[in-house]
């Protein structure tokens, strides 16, 4: 499976503890510091407090995949379509339900994705930064 080297934007600070998360191999997420709920996607203010800033905490990096596809064309700009294909999921973490991040499925060892494939998570590096990913549950 190939990695899109295509880096995230770091232009502002929002996403940028869910990066730093992922380099150190542990899923990030925002939480409200007064309710605990939990935003993904992060948003500029949180919709149940918006005077409360959001906490960033590492959650368990298991969850569910909530649906797929396969890319088997890219058209990220420069891309030359050697990594595809590759399958894209949206998983649904453990400790976040209702929350689907946008990740990439590596170490499949042959399994197809599918809906309600237990996930771990698997970071994936793609040039000086990290992707999300995760890897099939045996
Ligand atoms: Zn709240």
């Amino acid at each position: 499976m190939g990695a899109p080297d295509y880096p995230p934007r770091f232009d502002e600070d929002l996403v940028r503890p869910f990066y730093d998360g992922l380099a150190a191999g542990e899923l990030r997420l925002p939480h409200c510091a007064r309710c605990g709920t939990v935003h993904w996607y992060p948003p500029e203010v949180l919709p149940c407090h918006p005077d409360a800033a959001p906490e960033w905490r590492t959650v368990s990096g298991e969850g569910v995949v909530y649906s797929f596809t396969t890319i088997v064309r890219s058209l990220l700009p420069g891309d030359d379509n050697t990594t595809t294909p590759y399958e894209v999921v949206l998983v649904e973490p453990d400790a976040a339900p209702g929350s689907r991040i946008v990740a990439l499925l590596c170490d499949g060892d042959g399994r197809s994705p599918a809906c309600g494939l237990r996930v771990q998570l698997s970071p994936v590096r793609a040039g000086d930064h990290f992707l999300p990913g995760f890897r099939p549950l045996p």
